[in-house]
């Protein structure tokens, strides 16, 4: 075999391969009051274009850091994270302005935080659209077929509060894609809504994901928004702990730990609660498997105890 030699074009097509979101050992450290918050601890996340992902994690496990640094208002302490081929460390500020306009679109948890009070529905959809040289009469075209596209078209020259907190998440959305991001990312953008209001915003993201192609990644402390996506990755301790892929059509759920470069992976508090474990496990390599026993049990069927 002849060895291919990295050239220029084989770097470019190596980041044309990488995905869309990449976190490497993601570290966001915090200060308050001279104490040290460690928010993400070595956080690992791939993201390909075109997925539709949920993040789901306990309050307090690192889910909004996260956002808050993919979305360009947060810089972490250390590790990689890219979107779009975009380094978020060093990214300069005019780089960030244009990123934050153009590359990446968010929905807060916060309805209020969304919208603009005095404006409609249709001019807050319309409002992104200022940075894009679009004629006005092109935006408010837009702006119209958006609110249609996510069910609320009917609500175009309502203000905010007229409308119910699922409808204002829904011109959110529309609000978001305006500038056709190439990544959508939402917090909590159920958290404030009852379950049934909260399907209808699900409903919309991922339509927004089917029919505009963005790449959406929300992220709730709702376990049930996983019944809603393919691919589920929990974060526990500023770390993705575990993935859950679900299959629609043949109605299945695979859960999967994650295995970082250096080998950690977490395993559920379930599952080391249930036998007692802590501190120290025993490990055994089998033929497929490796085998984890609590420190006082008997390290195989049969085998010897200590
Ligand atoms: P989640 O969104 O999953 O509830 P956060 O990302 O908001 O979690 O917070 C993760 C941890 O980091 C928490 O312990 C939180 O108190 C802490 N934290 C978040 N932001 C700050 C900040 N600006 N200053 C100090 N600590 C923070
Ligand atoms: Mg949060």
């Amino acid at each position: 075999m002849i060895e291919v030699l990295e050239s220029d074009e084989a770097a470019a097509s190596a980041r044309g391969r990488e995905p869309l979101i990449l976190c490497e050992n993601l570290v966001r450290i915090f200060w308050a009051d001279k104490v040290e918050v460690q928010a993400l601890q070595g956080l690992d996340l791939h993201v390909p274009p075109g997925e539709l992902l949920a993040v789901v994690g306990a309050s307090g496990s690192g889910k909004s850091t996260l956002l808050g640094i993919l979305s360009g208002l947060d810089v972490p302490t250390a590790g990689t994270a890219r979107v779009d081929g975009l380094d978020l460390r060093t990214m300069k500020r005019r780089e960030r302005t244009a990123f934050r306009r153009h590359t990446v679109g968010f929905v807060w948890q916060q309805t209020a935080r969304n919208l603009f009070p005095y404006l409609t529905a249709l001019e807050n959809v319309m409002a992104p659209m200022t940075y894009t040289g679009m004629r006005a009469q092109a935006r408010k075209a837009r702006a119209g077929e958006l609110l249609d596209l996510f069910g609320i078209g009917y609500a175009r020259d309502r203000r905010p509060d007229t409308m119910s907190g699922g409808e204002q998440q829904r011109v959110a959305i529309a609000t978001a894609v305006a500038n056709d991001p190439r990544v959508l990312f939402a917090d909590e953008p159920t958290g404030e809504l009852d379950t049934e209001t909260g399907a209808q915003v699900m409903a919309a993201l991922r339509q927004a994901n089917a029919e505009l192609g963005t790449t959406v990644v929300v992220v709730t402390h709702d376990p049930m928004v996983s019944e809603h996506v393919r691919r589920t990755v929990g974060i526990r301790n500023g770390r993705t702990s575990l993935e859950v892929l679900r299959d629609h059509e043949a109605q299945s759920t695979q859960e999967y730990a994650v295995l970082d470069k250096n080998g950690r992976m977490q395993l559920p508090r379930a599952f080391t609660d249930a036998l007692r474990m802590k501190d120290r496990v025993r490990l055994a390599l089998e033929d497929d498997h490796i085998g984890v026993w609590p420190q006082q049990a008997p390290q195989r069927p049969g085998g010897e105890r200590e």
